[in-house]
């Protein structure tokens, strides 16, 4: 699964688990943790294949032990966030050392990436995640003016590179010719720019509210 079915998808688990209970989350870490399992496409020098260890249950729950133990309940939609990238994601579209270390077998559907399967699933959860944020007013804070969008350029960044990476990883560049002929295609790709303006069109409201900010405190200090 691409970055952007992850993001989507581990919006709306959060959301789910949160429910009324945990409240509101904090939307740049849940998009961020959702993809942070593929940490290990950067670990491939040293030798970590990907899909391993950090793509298991046992591994993750070690992580968030101190934060579960700290914080308890409150982290679980974030827990959930990371682990609905391996149980969810790449469990049906591809396979996953999901009990590492105690079973090194890879459990999953491997159904391939840009299948019909694949987009269906990724587009359906962007969609899906519009939804929720434009009902549950995550929508409307995470457009507003508000300094703490400033962090939505962390998942805007993670996008952006994962676009290039498949960009090199995957012939996409010959892909890219075919775009108008392949819906399946053309379908991922325009979902990408949907989701990789809206992280932009956010961390900008950010920026704003910092250019706002910094314009404030020179005009107080001028007033002093
Ligand atoms: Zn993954």
């Amino acid at each position: 699964m691409f970055f952007l079915g992850h993001m989507a998808w581990a919006y709306v688990w959060a959301v789910v688990f949160a429910g009324k209970r945990w409240g509101k989350l904090f939307v740049p870490a849940v998009l961020m943790l959702g993809v942070i399992p593929d940490i290990d496409l950067f670990l491939w020098g040293f030798g970590v294949e990907h899909h391993t260890f950090t793509h298991s249950f046992f591994f993750w729950i070690v992580m968030f032990a101190p934060f579960l133990a700290v914080y308890r309940g409150k982290v679980i939609p974030y827990l959930v966030a990371v682990v609905q990238h391996f149980a969810f994601g790449d469990f049906f579209v591809g396979d996953v050392m999901l009990f590492w270390p105690f079973n090194l077998s890879y459990f999953g559907f491997n159904t391939a990436m840009i299948s019909v399967f694949d987009v269906a699933l990724e587009t359906g959860g962007l969609l899906l995640a519009a939804g929720v944020m434009y009902f549950n007013g995550d929508l409307k804070r995470l457009l507003s003016v508000d300094v703490r969008n400033v962090l939505m350029f962390f998942p805007f960044l993670a996008l952006v590179t994962s676009m290039l990476f498949f960009a090199v990883d995957v012939p996409i560049i010959p892909l890219v010719a075919h775009i108008w002929l392949s819906p399946v295609f053309a379908t991922i790709v325009l979902a990408h720019i949907v989701l990789v303006v809206f992280l932009a069109v956010s961390t900008a409201q950010g920026l704003r509210r910092v250019q706002h900010l910094g314009s404030l405190r020179f005009w107080i200090k001028q007033s002093d």
